[in-house]
């Protein structure tokens, strides 16, 4: 029994070493450092350590068994996980931990700690395994992660100010414009409108916000040829230019507002709505009347006056008709031609007074157009003499309209053609049938007029800037000319070089009925 007890226990020894040297090498063979501490020795001694221990650390065995495994944070003894670790060796508990530690040279490495305790058959802790992995790379990447986060937090907060900064800025401007703004949604409902709006309309967000734009007042935007344009800015992006409406709205009465549509061009979610600026010209039409208004009574008070001067001018030049006094027959004549000019001024007023009064009145007859002109260059050129004007082409046609109207057009250009050429003297008249319409055009070798300035010659009192002070005139000539032209039916431009000279041409529709035309 004994020796086989002897035979088993030696045996059993054997395959214990055995055993104990596989262990060994498969605890060296291990990438993880491995340590066992002994519980019941004072400090918590290192009783064993493996190859892998070794090396993450760079101490050897003998630096290491019997010490405390504290020695690895070295001075950096505050990291809050140390009193974790303590409690687990007090309560014999497992614990995983990432904490700083140091190899013997100095240099960190986080050390991701597994902490096992070893009880025996009474429960008692007698041992503790620790396994460690260095984790330092892992730990960098986490960290850069972390830094990388911060830092995109700090970008999206930076971009998130600057758009809130943006958007106080345009919500600035939009409350700041002295123009009543409302955004509208695809079926035209009012998505959102500024103070002055508010202000003007003297009525509350409440009622405003959400309301279909036509519900909105007493009906006042729901007006069917608005509706109609504005039903059309999404599908052909074509903006409301202009508008008046003439309303007796609620709260504020009757008022005249001009309204401008656009679709709002901005991308994304906003790209299907509309934007409509709103301006009260009420105050500015009525200043503009009360001026038109001026005009005309201005210039009817000056031409009764003047016409009796007239009378007696011409009174005069009949009485020192037979008188050889030369210098009074000159003084006499000029009296009479600045008199005349003066006339013709002050009809140019009237004449702009009867357009914006809507009374241009016309009596239109059939007439020979190219004799028209030919009479009208004839009788221009006696006043200028200096100046070489030619006629070309003809149209052989009838037109139906005002003669002398139209010859105050034609008469009008060439005092242009001619004012605004002092160094080139010749001015030439060209007249041409274009489809069903007569074309005369009036062609200078003059000063010329900047491409920008070229529509605007057109409005009354509009002269380009830099002749005024070189020409005399009151810029209504063209706006006349424009006004009797448009009163027939037809058009008047101008092309235009400047230090080259311009071309104005009208064309009016001839009349078909008479034989001038059909001759052709
Ligand atoms: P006015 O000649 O009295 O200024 P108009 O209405 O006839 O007024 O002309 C308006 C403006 O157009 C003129 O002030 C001038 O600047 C420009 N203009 C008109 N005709 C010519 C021309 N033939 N050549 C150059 N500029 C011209």
């Amino acid at each position: 029994m004994d020796s086989l007890n002897k035979g088993e226990f030696k045996f059993s020894n054997d395959t214990y070493k055995q055993d104990f040297e596989l262990l060994t090498k498969a605890l060296d063979a291990s990438l993880s450092g491995i340590i066992i501490t002994d519980n019941q020795q004072p400090d918590n001694p290192i009783i064993y350590c493996n190859r892998a221990f070794e090396q993450i650390t760079g101490y050897k065995r003998s630096e290491i068994i019997g010490h405390n495994c504290r020695f690895l944070q070295q001075e950096d003894r505050d990291q809050p996980v140390r009193s974790k670790m303590r409690e687990a060796i007090e309560n014999g508990s497992d614990l995983v931990v990432d904490i700083r530690n140091y190899r013997k040279d100095g240099t960190l490495f986080w050390n991701e700690l597994y902490m096992s305790p070893i009880r025996d058959s009474k429960g008692r802790v007698n041992y503790f395994i620790g396994v460690q992995n260095d984790i330092t790379r892992r730990k960098k990447a986490e960290d850069e992660l972390k830094a990388n986060q911060v830092k995109m937090e700090r970008r999206i907060e930076e971009r998130t100010n600057n758009l809130r900064e943006n958007e106080e800025y345009l919500s600035s401007i939009v409350q700041t414009v002295r123009e009543s703004l409302v955004v509208l949604s695809r079926d035209l409902n009012v998505l959102s409108v500024n103070d002055h709006f508010i202000r003007t309309f003297k009525v509350s967000r409440e009622e405003t916000e959400g309301k279909k734009l036509y519900d909105l007042g007493n009906g006042q935007w729901n007006i069917p040829e608005l509706k109609k344009l504005l039903e059309q800015i999404l599908p052909t992006n074509n903006p409301v230019t202009d508008f008046e409406v003439t309303h007796d709205f609620p709260h504020i009465g009757r008022k005249l507002m001009l309204l401008n549509a656009h679709r709002i061009e901005l991308e994304g979610q906003y790209k299907d709505r509309i934007l409509i600026a709103i301006e009260d010209i009420t105050d500015r039409r009525a200043i503009e009347q009360r001026k038109d208004d001026f005009l005309s009574i201005a210039s009817h008070e000056l031409k009764t006056p003047l016409t009796t001067i007239k009378g007696y001018v011409q009174i005069i030049n009949r009485l020192t008709a037979h008188y050889s006094d030369e210098k009074l027959k000159s003084a006499v004549g000029k009296t009479s031609m600045y008199v005349e000019r003066l006339n013709n001024l002050i009809g140019e007023l009237l004449d702009v007074s009867r357009i914006q009064a809507g009374k241009i009145e016309l009596h239109k007859e059939p007439f020979d157009f190219d004799q028209m002109v030919r009479e009208a260059v004839e009788g221009f050129s006696q006043g200028s003499r200096s100046y070489q004007i030619t006629i070309s082409g003809q149209t052989n046609s009838n037109v139906n309209g005002d003669e002398s109207h139209i010859t105050q057009v034609v008469t009008n250009l060439l005092s242009n053609a001619v004012k605004y050429s002092p160094d080139h003297k010749t001015i030439h008249v060209h007249l041409s049938v274009v489809s069903d319409y007569v074309k005369l055009a009036v062609t200078d070798q003059g000063v010329g007029i900047p491409r920008d300035e070229q529509n605007k010659i057109f409005d009354r009192f509009y002269r380009v800037g830099d002749i005024q002070q070189r020409f005399p005139g009151m810029g209504i000539g063209l706006y006349i000319c424009a006004e009797i032209i448009r009163n027939h039916y037809g058009t008047l431009w101008v092309e235009s070089e400047p230090q080259k000279g311009s071309t104005f041409s009208f064309t009016l529709p001839m009349n078909k009925s008479e034989g001038g035309t059909d001759a052709r």
